[in-house]
């Protein structure tokens, strides 16, 4: 994809015709919400990963952002967000793993609130970089071990988590409002996610796509 190579410093309309081409794909995948939708070809995937892998910045695929983790492939994180969202606003979101912070970026777009954790401090100082010319002012990043969740800003109306559990967490569950819902990729080498919606103190659950996540480990470096 040459044409796409100097997408980072170069021309703008050039991002956006990736971008653009980025949601057709998403379509075709059978992701519906245009909200989500918009906010995919908002987003300038390109500045969240390193200069050498613009270039395919806007493929489907997974891309490394380096200490061993990775930024979802496009139709992953929008099926995510599109299953969290089931038509209604996101609220007050907290997202457990922010990475590279691209998610939180176009959860930014969906959400009143939303609060990014990362536990792997110089990444999380990646994701403040990558985002601050961005000016997203709804976005608050933070270094926690997202499994206890962020007590002080609870309860959430929407949870996203972007690495996988072996089981739900009980603080994230806890923390979610009533009426809330929440996203969880669940499993070791076979993953599926799991949706969570809480209705007044009944929880329900519902089990989607297979998935491949990297870990959610304990603690924070
Ligand atoms: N959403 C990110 C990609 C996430 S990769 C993006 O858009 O770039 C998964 C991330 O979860 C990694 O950065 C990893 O360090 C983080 N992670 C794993 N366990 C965690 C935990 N307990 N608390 C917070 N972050 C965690």
């Amino acid at each position: 994809m040459a044409a796409a190579v100097n997408m980072r410093t170069g021309d703008a309309g050039q991002a956006v015709r990736a971008r653009a081409r980025m949601v057709e794909r998403l379509r075709a995948q059978g992701i519906r919400d245009e909200r989500v939708l918009g906010a995919m070809q908002s987003v300038p995937r390109h500045m969240f990963v390193d200069e050498g892998l613009a270039y395919s910045a806007y493929d489907d695929t997974p891309l490394p952002i380096g200490f061993q983790q990775t930024i979802s492939q496009p139709f992953i994180v929008a099926r995510m967000i599109e299953l969290l969202r089931a038509g209604r606003e996101l609220g007050r979101t907290l997202e457990v793993g922010a990475g590279c912070g691209y998610q939180a970026a176009v959860l930014s777009q969906l959400a009143t609130e939303v609060y990014a954790v990362e536990r792997i401090r110089p990444l999380l100082d990646r994701a403040r970089a990558n985002l601050r010319p961005l000016r997203l002012p709804n976005v608050r990043l933070k270094l926690a071990d997202g499994n206890l969740g962020l007590p002080e800003a609870a309860p959430f109306d929407s949870i996203i988590v972007a690495a996988a559990a072996i089981g739900l967490p009980p603080a994230l569950k806890t923390q979610l409002a009533p009426g809330g819902r929440l996203i969880v990729p669940v499993g070791g080498a076979d993953q599926r996610l799991l949706l969570l919606e809480r209705q007044g103190n009944v929880f329900r659950e519902s089990w989607h796509e297979a998935v491949r996540f990297v870990p959610l480990l304990a603690g924070i470096e």
